[in-house]
């Protein structure tokens, strides 16, 4: 910019200069030519005084010119004939009646005009003067064109202008630097505007106005510099927000470019936050995806579907928002990971379904048979009673079946039951057996103990159903003269509890699924035992609520053992 300003002002002042010389000259062609034509009048007009027709004429001429420098005299007839001349011989000159001068001069007394000698070819002024005989005497002098003028000033006007160049350059080398570097650190100060800008020191400036603006800059800066930092503080807050929900987020323009992306949405679509500002395409191959984003933009309407990625559900909504009041239409997507509701939705189902379908046997036992003792048929006295202990078998089924799936349900739905307490598991053990000793003795099954008394904070209720399930199976599932054994111990911060019984083994194809709800087996045995197939699944949820594990380990050399491992947490 400085070096653009010294151009530009030396070119100015280079052109005025030759402007000014060139009107110069001319002006002062203008009136060396006026002054040019009263000096030859005043010459010819002492000529017309001196001059006598009788003597020769042409030796007069010659004289009169012979007294003033580079003036010609030519004395001309009232006809226009050249009598005499003092520069050229009169005799071949033309008649000059037609010539301004003489024109005018027979007119008004006197007469000047300028133009290029024919005889001499050089630009010329004639002045001519009538004198009171009727002659005229005419005075004629060369005189200099305005480029003569121009080319007498051309070396003083070079001079001038390279004295001119030299003090220009100084001169607005300092000049432009009093206004140049100001606006420089303005610059720099609007720039850096976003990092608080730079401070201007406006009292340095060496113009008012400079230092007006500089003043104001300040302030602006400052000013803009505390909302850039609101509105950064706002975008960091928001960004951090949608970081830390477990909703996946993103926002789409008409083009389905990515405006916004969260953590969750990108761990979803396998991508980083480098996709925003580009096309989703480079955010997700998923075709389903990318079609219902093209739907929901050309059916500007609400979509919302379950997307299977990476194995899990997830629940994603298009909601298009169309443009309104200055903001740009886009799609708004949130993405829930649906897997573990879906999942238990459809476990429920199957719930149900299974618990309906175990129900309606003993109903239907119990329908035939109290339809049958309601019947006027004579029904023996055996068979009555046949029929009245049916009824209360499957009565007691069923409630052994209701009281399982309460308990199921209630633990599913996360229902505490009921207050922790410090629980020694070996009481409950002994509590357990003591109420199946008539059922191992009916069965002819020993139970072996090795009990250490572990003490956990638990509720007891669980535990008791924990213990219970694993015992009664043992007895259950044992086969005559059989044997249960019993160890309870602590070790490594853990209450182990093994149970191990003889009997038939679990088929190792089964092992993995014992734990499910309404998994048998073997359906028949499980039934005539009294079995509901919910015993294991309610070991289970208890072993997981208190963060335990359950092992299964069954073959036919060391019949079934289930180990359960219970951390034995402080009291809360
Ligand atoms: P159920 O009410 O039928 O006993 P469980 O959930 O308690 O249901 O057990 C599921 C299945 O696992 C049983 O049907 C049985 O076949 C097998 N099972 C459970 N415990 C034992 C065990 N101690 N020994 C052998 N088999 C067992």
């Amino acid at each position: 910019m400085k070096k653009s300003l010294m151009a530009g002002f030396v070119l100015i002042l280079a052109l005025t200069l030759i402007i000014s010389g060139m009107l110069n000259a001319f002006v002062f062609n203008k009136e060396l030519i006026e002054d040019t034509k009263q000096e030859l009048l005043s010459y010819a007009s002492v000529i017309s005084k001196e001059y006598d027709p009788s003597l020769d004429t042409d030796i007069q001429a010659k004289n009169f010119a012979g007294d003033i420098d580079n003036v010609r005299v030519t004395i001309i007839a009232a006809d226009g004939t050249v009598l005499g001349d003092s520069a050229a011989d009169y005799k071949a000159m033309k008649n000059h009646s037609d010539r301004p001068e003489i024109i005018e001069a027979s007119i008004t007394g006197k007469g000047s005009s300028v133009r290029n000698s024919e005889t001499l070819g050089k630009k010329l002024v004639y002045s001519a003067v009538k004198t009171s005989d009727g002659y005229f005497i005419r005075a004629t002098k060369e005189v200099s064109g305005v480029w003569d003028s121009l080319k007498s000033i051309i070396p003083a006007m070079i001079l001038v202008i390279v004295i001119a160049l030299i003090l220009a350059s100084v001169l607005t080398g300092r000049f432009t630097s009093g206004f140049i570097t100001p606006i420089v650190e303005m610059n720099n100060s609007l720039i850096s505007v976003k990092d608080g800008g730079i401070q201007l020191n406006p009292k340095a400036y060496r113009y008012a106005e400079l230092e007006d603006m500089a003043v104001k800059i300040n302030a602006l800066s400052a000013h803009l510099s505390k909302y850039i930092a609101t509105i950064q503080h706002e975008k960091d807050k928001l960004n951090y927000i949608l970081d830390n929900v477990s909703e996946g987020f993103l926002l789409l323009d008409e083009k389905k470019n990515v405006l916004l992306i969260n953590d969750a949405a990108c761990g979803y679509l396998k991508c980083t936050k480098a996709s925003i500002g580009e096309n989703i395409l480079y955010a997700t191959r998923n075709y389903d995806f990318i079609q219902r984003a093209d739907r929901a933009i050309s059916e500007k309407k609400r979509l919302s579907f379950d997307l299977a990625l990476g194995g899990k559900l997830i629940e994603t909504v298009f909601t298009y928002v169309g443009e309104e009041s200055g903001v740009e239409a886009a799609l708004i997507i949130t993405m829930s990971d649906v897997t573990e509701s879906r999942n238990a939705v459809k476990i429920r189902r199957e719930f149900f379904s299974n618990a309906s379908h175990e129900l309606k046997t003993p109903i239907t036992s119990i329908k035939g048979s109290a339809e049958l003792l309601c019947s006027d048929l004579q029904i023996p006295d055996k068979q009555r009673k046949e029929l009245l202990a049916r009824i209360g078998l499957e009565t007691e089924r069923m409630n052994l079946l209701i009281n399982d799936i309460i308990m199921i349900s209630r633990m599913e739905s996360g229902e505490l039951s009921g207050e922790c307490e410090e629980v020694d598991i070996s009481s409950v053990i002994h509590e357990s057996i003591n109420e199946l000793v008539p059922l191992a003795e009916r069965e002819s099954v020993t139970i072996n103990t090795d009990i250490s008394p572990v003490t956990i904070y638990a509720n007891r209720k669980d535990i008791r159903e924990l213990v219970s399930n694993l015992l009664v199976n043992a007895v259950k599932y044992n086969k005559q003269w059989g044997a249960v054994d019993v160890s309870l111990f602590e070790q490594n911060g853990q209450a182990i509890l093994s149970v191990r019984n003889d009997g038939e083994p679990i088929p190792p194809e089964h092992q993995r699924r014992v734990f499910e709800r309404f998994y048998r087996v073997d359906s028949g045995r499980s039934k005539a035992v009294g079995g509901t197939g919910l015993g294991l699944a309610i070991v289970k949820h208890v072993v997981d609520t208190l963060g335990g594990t359950i092992t299964l380990e069954s073959n036919a050399e060391n019949g079934t053992t289930f180990t359960v491992k219970l951390p034995l947490s402080e009291k809360q």
